[in-house]
């Protein structure tokens, strides 16, 4: 029989890689940040430990958790954002992977408790509208179960909105929550977030009165790389004709 160390070899693979790249690409600096994933099959994240620099990280190193953030296996103590994103996996069943960083840009919005216009189709290629911001906690949320009220709060202010449209939340006063079908699709939209805070900031710099870009540009961009109609970038080795296939 697979042991569950075994069967969790190559999302803990996944899981080192992309807490590098977060390092790697600037997004996190010194122990800031965190990815994790989840095997849905089993309920088990995998997570990076806590305080641990990215430099020195290893797969054998992730702590794996159950969906009550209970650790399942691993030495070292799991991420201290660990019930953010157990409470993120809860709410958002389609999610299979969930990144935190400090990125500056993306800071300096949240700290703003502004959130994030859509003033140009680089950003509408990822997030369909305004990257929203949360309202901060009450002191009896910030006293217990810190972590756990910071995913709570995510998911209040995704009420009425789709988080597979909108894969990025900026929490409030501290920074951003990305995530996506994979861990190293939610890399790659810190990596987008952080570039289009970056664009949004220095675009209201030089026009203070920058207007977001009509609804109907926003769909057109977000929709042709996103569900059922997407037609961007090349269809999957399936979609494709069978004579295709065998030249
Ligand atoms: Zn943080």
């Amino acid at each position: 029989m697979t042991s569950t160390k075994d069967a969790l070899g190559a999302l803990r693979d996944e899981v080192c890689r992309a807490n590098i790249e977060l390092w790697r690409r600037g997004l996190a600096t010194f122990t800031f940040g965190n990815a994790s994933a989840i095997d849905r099959s089993r309920g088990l994240i995998v997570i990076k430990p806590s305080g641990v620099p990215y430099a020195d990280l290893r797969p054998e190193m992730l702590v794996v958790t159950d969906l009550d953030g209970g650790v399942v296996d691993g030495k070292l103590r799991p991420s201290s954002d660990l019930l953010t994103h157990v409470v993120l996996y809860r709410a958002f069943a389609q999610i299979g992977g969930v990144v935190h960083t400090h990125s500056h840009y993306a800071t300096v919005w949240a700290q703003s408790r502004r959130e994030i216009p859509c003033l140009g189709t680089t950003h509408a290629d990822y997030f369909h509208g305004p990257v929203p911001t949360t309202t901060h906690l009450e002191g009896a949320e910030i006293r217990a179960d810190y972590e756990e009220n910071t995913g709570h709060a995510i998911v209040r202010r995704f009420a009425r909105l789709d988080p597979t449209r909108m894969p990025a939340v900026l929490v409030a006063g501290h920074a951003s929550f990305c995530w996506g079908s994979s861990v190293g699709v939610a890399v790659e939209t810190a990596s987008v977030l952080e570039e289009i805070a970056r664009l949004a900031y220095d675009t209201m710099t030089l026009n203070a009165a920058a207007e977001p870009i009509p609804s109907e540009l926003l769909d057109k961009h977000f929709f042709r790389k996103h569900g059922p109609a997407a037609y961007y970038g090349q269809p999957p080795l399936e979609d494709a004709p069978a004579t295709e296939l065998r030249r």
